[in-house]
């Protein structure tokens, strides 16, 4: 099976260390600080085989160059956006497989916040990492794409099974939910996660992973094709695109 370990950087980023526990291969999700991951492998007693990066912002390919260094590990990234990637030794696209011993990774290509951005869906384990494109009920800025991307990308999100697990690499949860409100005042599915949240950020606990399932009724962003949120946006009858980039440009102003 496939080990996921969280690892909480600096205020609110998160890496993962993946073990297929029958070969005892190991790789790591984005590298936002070489420290914190270097001391989990080590208390742990484990070597890194490879670095899986989602894109190429610096609180995720930041310490690429050490974790190699220290661990000798291969680095993974997008084939749309190598030159930053450092130290990039495998370049993967849409539809590729990423293997972690014996479990397998399958490459989707998510453009919107960077024009590279990837995420790797673990089928068997029911995982998806999917950086800074889909949070808890929130997702990443538009930084260099289109909106016309970013639901296109979503959609490929939306068909994975409901139970997949959503592994996003920031606990913005709370606030993502504040804004999620504004739109949605009577999703009685927001409410719940609200409560829910609370308590776990109370007790110092990550409120990631979600499920799917969970994003698909509490996330505004991956529910712009619901004639309510056209509607609280005055853009009833919009295309589901047109109602995510001014969802997202309310949310950049929030
Ligand atoms: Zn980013
Ligand atoms: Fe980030």
């Amino acid at each position: 099976m496939l080990q996921v370990l969280q690892i909480p950087v600096w205020r609110d980023n998160y890496a993962y260390l993946l073990r297929c526990t029958d070969t005892d291969t190991v790789a790591c999700v984005d590298s936002p600080e070489a420290a914190p991951i270097l001391q989990e492998l080590q208390t742990r007693g484990w070597t890194l085989d490879l670095l899986l990066n989602t894109h190429h912002h610096p609180d995720h390919v930041g310490a690429n160059s050490e974790l190699k260094r220290e661990t000798g590990c291969r680095v993974v990234g997008s084939c749309h956006d190598p030159e930053r990637i450092p130290g990039i030794d495998r370049q993967v696209d849409q539809g590729d497989q990423v293997q972690v011993g014996e479990q397998h990774a399958q490459v989707l290509f998510i453009p919107g916040h960077t024009r590279g951005h990837i995420a790797y869906y673990f089928a068997q384990a029911n995982a998806l990492f999917s950086g800074d494109t889909l949070f808890v009920a929130g997702c990443g800025r538009l930084f260099e794409g289109t909106a016309e991307q970013l639901w296109n990308s979503f959609q490929k999100l939306m068909a994975l099974p409901p139970q997949t697990q959503i592994y996003g690499a920031h606990e913005y949860t709370l606030s993502n939910i504040r804004f999620a409100k504004t739109v949605e005042p009577d999703n009685l599915a927001l409410q719940v996660l609200e409560t829910q949240a609370q308590a776990l950020r109370d007790s110092k606990q990550p409120t990631v992973p979600s499920t799917l399932a969970q994003e698909l009724q509490t996330n505004p962003f991956l529910r712009v094709d619901q004639p309510e949120i056209a509607r609280a946006l005055g853009l009833s009858g919009a295309p589901p695109a047109q109602v995510l980039g001014e969802l997202r440009a309310r949310k950049d102003v929030f």
